[in-house]
């Protein structure tokens, strides 16, 4: 596999791609190294993760200039993902020894719970933010005593390979935490279909993820999908309109757009939809698209030709209210836009995965909720009100896995992330992720 800067279009490294038979054997040492990384005892694991968040620390710099060599992410958000990558192993390391089950009151005798790891989990990850995804599965899944094959997307598997490396010098034992670069229908697939790989943990498109859900139901594999969005960001008249404005083009040009927590239907009450658009125009010019490595850049390229084709192709058809500004020349370029909103069109429905927001009016609370909830999807959204009541029944109305209220967070690793609807199956962090990566037991002790 060839992989390409997306800012210059140079080939940056080749990198073999996992056959079939490079699946079962990782799959093999993985099985094999099972046992022993179970009965590590809780302590010397969370001790082992310690030391490989330490690792990353120290090789920050380094993780930093391969995701933006892989992924044409500006240095910023890069440097945001390796301390990211070292926070979520810290935090995750406090789960060994926490991973506590019941005791339960039985007649004649004792009934306990155990959180039994499930033995080896497959790990499939989208290209967006690769090396904070991809450790939103293999941090928890370890933490609670499985093996992990991880398989990055095809064109972002270097921050993956170094990471496998630096958990080997942190002392990992061999076969403990692998990493297969490969292609989705033959490496992916491959996980997905073996039967000793117990648990499926998938980030990426909801076609691709109800194909895999479809594979493991045969096997009765355990899945965790989280899949794809299209948010929605509710500006109420009452809302403190600055702040509102100044932040909607990050909650949709962050990453390129390439997130699945986009803010991509803006929703805008019709009173003061003249005034926000008015205001929003210049912010949209403001955003600064460029060179990755420059500390003032907001947005860097796309991830591919592919992807800017394909964007391009939700922006040609629709009417467009405004533009930004992308170099030309070398790079998967493309200026933001921000088109005039169509329910019946596929740019408000379907997951662009670009630069592209779509606008439009809504009359009141209970319109805002209808539109918003008008979607396959459900994985986050923004409302902006100053109303206290209402907000807290926004909150409850819209019907999406994370929710954020006159912010546009979504993400963070001690609490639970993921989807409603057809935006995913599960959740990731916070607390009880491990737990995902185990099945209970009940023991019954007769006294
Ligand atoms: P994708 O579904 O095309 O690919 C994701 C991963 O699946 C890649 O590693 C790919 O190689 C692999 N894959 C492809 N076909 C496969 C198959 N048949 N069997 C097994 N594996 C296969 O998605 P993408 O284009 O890489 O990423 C974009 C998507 O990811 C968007 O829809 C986005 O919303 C979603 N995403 C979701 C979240 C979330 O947390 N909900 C986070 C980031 C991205």
């Amino acid at each position: 596999m060839k992989i390409i800067n997306p800012a210059t279009g140079a080939v940056v490294r080749d990198v073999p791609a996992a056959s079939i038979e490079d699946v079962d054997q990782a799959v093999e040492r993985a099985v094999r190294a099972f046992p022993a990384w179970a009965a590590v005892a809780p302590g010397d694991r969370a001790r082992l993760l310690l030391r490989f968040a330490a690792e990353v620390d120290a090789h920050r710099a380094e993780l930093e200039a391969l995701s933006v060599q892989e992924a044409g992410h500006p240095v910023g958000l890069a440097s945001w993902e390796a301390q990211h990558v070292r926070d979520v192993l810290q935090y995750f390391a406090g789960a060994p020894e926490r991973l506590i089950g019941q005791q339960i009151p039985v007649a004649g005798g004792l009934a306990v719970t155990f959180h039994e790891p499930l033995g080896v989990i497959g790990i499939i990850v989208p290209w967006n933010y690769p090396m904070p995804i991809a450790t939103w599965g293999y941090a928890p899944a370890l933490a609670a005593g499985n093996c992990v094959v991880l398989k990055p997307a095809e064109t972002t598997p270097l921050t993956a390979l170094r990471l496998a490396e630096l958990a080997l010098a942190a002392g990992l034992p061999a076969g403990v935490f692998q990493v297969l670069p490969g292609e989705g229908p033959v490496a992916g697939a491959r996980l997905v279909s073996h039967p000793d790989v117990a648990k499926i943990n998938f980030t990426g498109s909801t076609a691709v993820g109800k194909k895999i859900m479809e594979t493991c139901a045969g096997q009765v594999k355990r899945v965790t999908l989280e899949l794809g969005g299209k948010s929605a960001n509710i500006v109420f008249a009452d809302a403190d309109l600055d702040a509102a404005v100044a932040s909607a083009p990050e909650a949709v040009f962050d990453n390129a757009g390439q997130d699945c927590c986009a803010r991509s239907r803006l929703l805008v009450q019709r009173t003061v939809y003249d005034e926000f658009l008015a205001r929003l125009e210049p912010a949209v010019a403001a955003w600064r698209v460029g060179d990755p490595t420059s500390a003032e850049t907001q947005m860097g390229p796309l991830i591919s030709a592919a992807q800017r084709e394909r964007v391009a192709s939700y922006v040609d058809e629709a009417d467009v209210l405004m533009r930004g500004s992308a170099p030309t020349g070398d790079g998967f370029w493309y200026a933001p836009a921000v088109l005039a909103g169509d329910p019946s069109a596929r740019s408000w429905r379907e997951e662009i995965f670009g630069p592209v927001a779509s606008v439009l009016p809504f009359d009141d609370e209970a319109d805002a909720v209808r539109l918003a909830n008008d979607s396959a999807y459900g994985l986050s959204g923004s409302v902006w009100t100053r109303d206290s009541g209402r907000a807290l029944r926004m909150a409850r109305a819209v019907r999406t896995g994370n929710l954020s209220v006159n912010s546009h967070s979504s993400v963070r690793y001690w609490t639970p992330f993921g989807g409603m609807k057809q935006s995913g199956l599960g959740r990731e962090l916070g607390p009880d992720a491990p737990l995902s990566f185990t099945d209970v037991k009940t023991v019954y002790f007769a006294s």
